[in-house]
């Protein structure tokens, strides 16, 4: 086992209460198994990226808008924005199902066992409206194998501290409903700036990420995802990079244990990460290599210019992720697909098989080991009621590989 996660497994052992071993492994040996049968033929990629000229300026979904420093600077150019805003300002917020603590035992089988598929851990981003044990009642009702929430109100600086009580319920919810702290994902608030010119955001952010790992921390989670940064245009890309190891290394000294997990960006506005070279050069810097790994966004990769609708791109992508940062950092996948057409720079999610990525590619996703064992989120637009529902179920299907177009119901 690799030693990042020995080490997190330890201080899961120590910390969490959960008894769910099985899980925080499975992800590395298939890996490892498939690096095995793989052996050399990897080829020396290069970065199939252009540096682009980052002029493509856009606005996150409504559910993903907030008021953060990076959207301040994306708004300093291109009336693309408002365009852009207009049309996602009408799209609904994420709906919590009402689901009462303890109904999961009570769902039907037939809807939601998805036993045979246990190496893909598929889910959601949920919400954590009425508490976040209820983030764990939302996952169970669509049929998830994992899982990603907020710690806390992603709208604000300022939060209310975690109560012992919240954080009990929240993991003694995670042991019934057999959640692993290794499917859980939960996403850092987009009003931080790890990587920012302006030192009172620098010094917010910081603080922030602390908290944030911590709060980790009481609730028996290891893994925490967050965007690396954004250099506003006023720093170079290095001084940001710079500045975002060093947050992760001063992070790391405050707290025991959780991994940090860098999300790769779509090259919009002045953001960092687009380029699997500068998550390289992040990682390079931080001290800790165990506590640090890549969560991997399939929507923001096709936007940052990696061409993974075709097979032959695809592959390229992961080979090129293999040579620059390395399988053993990929810790998680964000399962989007784009609006944008490839190499747009824009983060515009689309729902699985609606977009330009399409349904072959996704289904390559879920056939390829590589992706076995670590926590796969969907952060499609939320446009009906039970949509991450059906696109869970459609995600697994895809991996029965008797099946071939039929598994696709439209929707
Ligand atoms: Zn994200
Ligand atoms: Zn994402």
């Amino acid at each position: 086992m690799r030693r990042s996660v020995r080490l997190a497994a330890r201080a899961i052992e120590e910390v969490a209460t959960q008894n769910h071993k099985f899980l925080q492994t499975s992800g590395e040996a298939s890996r490892i198994k498939w690096k095995e049968e793989k052996g050399n033929n990897l080829r020396k990629g290069t970065s199939s990226i252009k540096s682009g000229t980052q002029q493509s300026k856009g606005k996150k979904r409504a559910r993903e808008k907030s008021s953060t420093e990076q959207d301040h600077c994306e708004q300093e150019g291109g009336n693309l924005v408002n365009s852009v805003v207009t049309e996602e300002k009408v799209k609904p917020e994420i709906k919590r199902v009402k689901i009462e603590p303890g109904v999961h035992a009570t769902i039907k089988s037939d809807n939601l066992n998805f036993q045979p598929f246990h190496t893909k851990l598929i889910g959601a981003h949920v919400s954590i409206g009425g508490g976040l044990h209820n983030a764990v009642s939302e996952a169970l009702s669509i049929g998830a194998k994992a899982f990603a929430m907020f710690l806390r109100s992603q709208r604000q600086w300022a939060s209310k501290p975690l109560q012992d009580k919240d954080a009990e319920l929240f993991k003694e919810a995670c042991s019934k409903a057999n959640f692993s702290p290794r499917s859980i994902l939960p996403h850092g608030i987009y009003l931080m700036n790890c990587g920012s010119p302006d030192e009172e955001t620098l010094s917010k952010s910081r603080v922030t990420l602390v908290d944030e790992l911590k709060r980790c921390e009481r609730l028996g989670l290891s893994l925490y995802n967050f965007h690396p940064g954004s250099t506003c245009g006023k720093i170079t890309v290095e001084e940001s990079i710079a500045r975002i190891a060093e947050s992760i290394n001063q992070a790391h000294q405050e707290t025991k244990y959780v991994v940090t997990v860098l999300e790769n960006m779509s090259c919009q506005g002045n953001t960092i990460g687009g380029k699997f070279e500068e998550l390289r050069d992040i990682i390079d810097q931080v001290q800790d290599k165990s506590r640090v790994g890549v969560c991997l966004d399939t929507c923001h990769a096709f936007a940052a210019g990696y061409d993974i609708a075709s097979e032959k791109g695809f592959e390229k992508m992961m080979d090129e992720f293999e040579t620059t940062v390395g399988l053993q950092y990929l810790q998680g996948v964000h399962l989007n697909d784009s609006k944008g057409e490839l190499g747009c720079h824009l983060d515009r999610h689309e729902n699985i098989g609606k977009g330009k990525i399409g349904v072959e590619a996704f289904r390559r996703v879920m056939r390829d080991p590589r992706f076995n064992g670590i926590p796969m989120i969907l952060e499609t637009p939320y446009v009906s009621e039970n949509i991450y529902q059906k696109e869970i179920k459609q995600l697994y299907a895809m991996m029965n590989l008797k099946k071939k177009k039929k598994d696709w119901i439209d929707m």
